[in-house]
């Protein structure tokens, strides 16, 4: 299938394209030290060069058709449909678990590698939490030919074994943060040193739609790729445009991906689902746009999980890659204009969403993509999903990752 960038860009002229200061709105922009700005700027021009340059985006084509499996599979879900007992409602399921690597995150890291070598770098650094955007950008390093170091906190390194592994054998040197919490906020800090001492040799593989820009932008568009394939896709199904369209939300790069080539039809109702962790009224929870605040982290201004003192508020989720207390400024500024609707889900919903689409549809999805569908089930329920409506519900990855967590949470296995 060819992929029809004329869709998302459609989408641009609806206002959701950040402006000449890189906002949406009052959110994203650059806040950073003088340092960064000017390697900041020449991003933005080699990427804004590159992505009108049809060869470079050819290519782009070529490797996520060759080398990621696209476009990934999109299908009904017959039996899950029935369970929620909504008469004639369908479900389709845009599989992003079924990309190389077993989730979105590599179709941004292929953009960006692929950028990289045209800039001329011969050097990436990146920064991962639970070590899936690590493992991304470590494959991608591998296929295109580039030197690779992922600063990791030294205790996410400790939790997450396998993916350090993983990112080892692929070649990727993992350098261990001991710094503050020796978490993603520490990873991110030794990042951006090393960044700004190596700028001539090195790129800087951002892995979500937060950040200074250019990168919200940059992100957003490598992961549109998503909501382009899914558009053409249901209306093969259907002949019609989706009524809902959901996905979960942690940064938001899966959902910005999936929602931007839907932006512009106002028919179409767009939910983006939030982790609630141990419930919204125990605080324990990663639901930034749900009750969040304006505010500037990363070096961009958007919704914040902060004090009355802007201090960042501890979050929880069962999922790894919603446990952050950020998001993008363009899921941020699509809240302020009503445009997307924001939703939770507990950690309990979502592990009722991963045991119930294991059930009935043989897919084991990762415990992200489960929030938004244990919320669909949960919509169903409460009688909010219409009669002979069309969904279109993203599986951002496959839950391999977490098989260790549901066993225990849900008492199976050995
Ligand atoms: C990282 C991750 C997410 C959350 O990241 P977004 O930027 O919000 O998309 C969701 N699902 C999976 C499978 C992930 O690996």
């Amino acid at each position: 299938m060819v992929i029809d960038h004329s869709v998302a860009q459609g989408a641009y002229r609806h206002g959701v394209f950040p402006d000449e200061h890189g906002r949406f709105g009052e959110f994203g922009g650059r806040y950073v030290p003088e340092g960064l700005m000017a390697a900041l700027i020449e991003l933005e021009q080699s990427y804004r060069t590159a992505r009108d340059d049809a060869e470079f985006m050819s290519e782009l084509d070529r490797l996520l058709c060759d080398r990621v499996g696209r476009p990934t599979l999109f299908h009904q879900a017959p039996r899950f449909a029935q369970l929620l007992a909504v008469p004639g409602a369908k479900i389709y399921l845009k599989r992003e678990d079924m990309a190389h690597t077993g989730a979105h995150k590599i179709n941004n890291a292929l953009g960006q590698g692929l950028l990289a070598k045209r800039m001329g770098k011969t050097r990436i650094i990146a920064e991962t939490g639970a070590g899936q955007h690590g493992v991304a950008v470590a494959t991608v390093c591998s296929m295109l030919g580039l030197a690779c170091v992922i600063y990791m906190g030294a205790e996410d390194m400790r939790r997450q074994v396998s993916n350090v592994v993983r990112m080892n054998l692929l070649g990727a040197e993992v350098r261990a943060v001991q710094t503050g919490g020796r978490r993603l906020k520490d990873a991110i800090t030794e990042a951006v040193r090393d960044w700004v001492a190596n700028l001539d040799t090195t790129y800087y593989l951002f892995g979500t739609a937060t950040g200074p820009a250019p990168y919200p932008m940059i992100v957003r568009d490598f992961q549109t790729v998503i909501g382009a394939e899914a558009r053409a896709q249901i209306l093969k199904s259907e002949g019609r445009l989706p009524d809902y369209v959901m996905a979960c939300v942690g940064s938001g790069s899966n959902a910005i991906g999936l929602f931007h080539s839907f932006a512009g039809d106002s028919g179409v109702e767009l939910i983006g689902v939030e982790a609630a962790g141990r419930g919204m009224e125990t605080g324990d929870h990663a639901a930034t746009l749900s009750v969040g605040t304006p505010g500037e982290m990363d070096g961009g201004y958007s919704y914040l999980l902060q004090d009355s003192d802007g201090q960042i508020i501890r979050t929880h989720s069962i999922a790894a890659g919603l446990d952050y207390p950020g998001v993008g400024p363009e899921l941020s500024y699509l809240k302020d204009t009503g445009r997307v609707t924001y939703r939770t889900a507990t950690d309990a919903v979502a592990l009722g969403g991963m045991r119930a689409m294991s059930h009935s549809e043989g897919i084991i999805v990762a415990l992200e993509s489960a929030h938004a569908v244990g919320y669909l089930m949960q919509m169903a329920r409460h009688g909010e999903l219409s009669a002979d409506s069309v969904t279109v519900l993203s599986l951002s990855g496959r839950g391999d990752k977490d098989l260790a967590i549901a066993a225990q949470r849900l008492g199976i296995g050995g």
